[in-house]
């Protein structure tokens, strides 16, 4: 370990579950934390909107206030940076004569991207970059095959695991840090959305970004309000807070760690009780790592128009269409209520999602990378491999075994909004 080195927060914005910072911690004199906002998910997609729309960014503005807090807690600083990574890497480590900087590495592409210019551009400055893996709950070398063996169906991925695959354990808590480091920067730039968020008042659950609230809200589902043991037959749901965990926002940036759901998971199982409850919880919690894993596999194949099958296919463009389908007002009312949930509050549930990409896709016939736009744009829990993976798999193009997988939104609202509450919730 060196005497003096900067640690670069990227989807991981928490100090649990930290090892390589934990071990940085005790063994370095001087030790620099940054972030750096990247300015293209901020950029306009083809679609006009913003890459990332007013929702997601208060949370991430909300988990970076926490994170700079509970750094300072262990006598840690925070830089804030705004330029590309590379150069705001270069110039902290020339500040302050570094020569090692760590970072989690992410499975997306553009991600990806970004870890060879910077690993490049720090390398002809003589300075090492150095990665980890903290974003899944299998760790990437605990994994039974390489990854151009990774198996296209999600079954096979989970039964080899299930077998052979270690979890490792939560790194626990951070030390405090006794020798050196600085804060800089403000949360203050011009790239952002302009518009105030102001969530309406049916939302399932007031997300609040960061470590703090997300393993209160994990506390909570489990253990206060004792959901998990109904998980499975819940987790369908479209109204309040506790159909599912709702705990994906802060996954996505990393707030919490899967490690520690996976932790509490078991702790739960040794204290109350062990059913198929909760064990799909853990099931889920795969079909995340899956998705994760098929994103480094698949590359940039993900995000284009024929999807990781590489599937020759034309796709169609009705702005007029799509601009209903966005507002809620396709004249399809589970589809709308939905929809009208997302532009409103940032959140839809997973059924709800699955069905209006299905409706998107198969009824509208419109190009699914406008639906996943959309969906990066406005969802608080945007995760690209997530995102991406599961439009893929209803579009037909992605790690669906099953051809020509349609959702009925009318049989689909009668199994689960029988009632109509849902609809009439936000329909009305
Ligand atoms: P729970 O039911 O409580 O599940 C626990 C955790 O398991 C989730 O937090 C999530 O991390 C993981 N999980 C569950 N289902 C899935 C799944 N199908 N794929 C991947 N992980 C899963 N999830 C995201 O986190 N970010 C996205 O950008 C995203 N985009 C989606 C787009 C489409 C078209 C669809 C159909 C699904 C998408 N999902 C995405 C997956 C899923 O809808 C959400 O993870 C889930 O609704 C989050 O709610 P929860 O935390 O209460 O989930």
């Amino acid at each position: 370990m060196p005497e003096s080195a900067l640690f670069w927060f990227r989807n991981d914005l928490r100090t649990h579950d930290q090892a390589v910072l934990n071990r940085l911690i005790s063994s370095c004199a001087s030790l620099h934390t940054t972030y750096i906002f990247n300015r293209s998910t901020y950029a306009s997609t083809p679609w006009g909107f913003s890459r990332t729309g007013a929702f997601r960014h208060a949370f991430l503005l909300e988990s970076l206030g926490d994170l700079k807090d509970a750094l300072a807690s262990k006598g840690l600083g925070l830089h804030i940076r705004y330029e590309n990574a590379a150069d705001a890497l270069l110039d902290l480590c020339k500040t302050y004569q570094i020569k090692k900087v760590y970072a989690q590495e992410l499975p997306g592409w553009e991600e990806q991207k970004m870890e060879k210019i910077v690993e490049e551009v720090l390398l002809k400055e003589g300075i090492e970059l150095i990665l980890h893996s903290n974003h899944t709950l299998i760790d990437p070398l605990e994994l039974p095959f390489t990854l151009p063996r990774l198996p296209e169906i999600f079954t096979e991925f989970r039964k080899k695991v299930e077998r052979e695959s270690r979890i490792l354990e939560d790194a626990g808590e951070l030390s405090t840090f006794k020798g050196s480091s600085k804060s800089s920067g403000t949360f203050k730039c011009d790239f952002w959305p302009e518009k105030k968020v102001e969530i309406d008042k049916r939302t399932v659950i007031r997300f609040v970004g960061g470590e703090q609230a997300g393993l209160t809200r994990l506390q909570e589902y489990i253990w206060k309000g004792d959901h998990l043991k109904n998980y499975k037959e819940t987790r369908n749901g479209l109204l309040g807070a506790d159909y599912s965990t709702k705990l994906s926002p802060w996954l996505a940036l990393g707030c919490i760690s899967p490690r520690r759901i996976y932790a509490e998971i078991k702790r739960y199982e040794q204290t109350r009780i062990s059913n198929a409850s909760t064990y799909w919880l853990y099931f889920e919690l795969l079909w995340r790592d899956y998705f994760q894993f098929v994103a480094l596999k698949h590359g940039p194949h993900l995000y284009r128009s024929g999807g990781i099958k590489q599937q020759m296919q034309k796709w169609m463009f009705d702005s007029e269409k799509f601009e209903r389908w966005r507002q809620g007002q396709t004249g399809q009312p589970f589809i709308d209520a939905n929809m009208r949930e997302l532009l409103l509050t940032g959140w839809m549930s997973n059924r709800g999602r699955q069905n209006v990409a299905s409706y998107l896709v198969h009824q509208l016939k419109i190009d699914w990378r406008a639906g996943a736009a959309w969906f990066e744009s406005q969802l608080i829990d945007y995760d690209p491999a997530s995102n991406y993976g599961n439009w893929n798999y209803l579009a037909g193009i992605g790690n669906d075994p099953r051809e020509n997988r349609i959702f009925n939104p009318i049989k689909q609202a009668e199994n689960y909004d029988p009632k109509g509450e849902y609809v009439r919730l936000w329909l009305s």
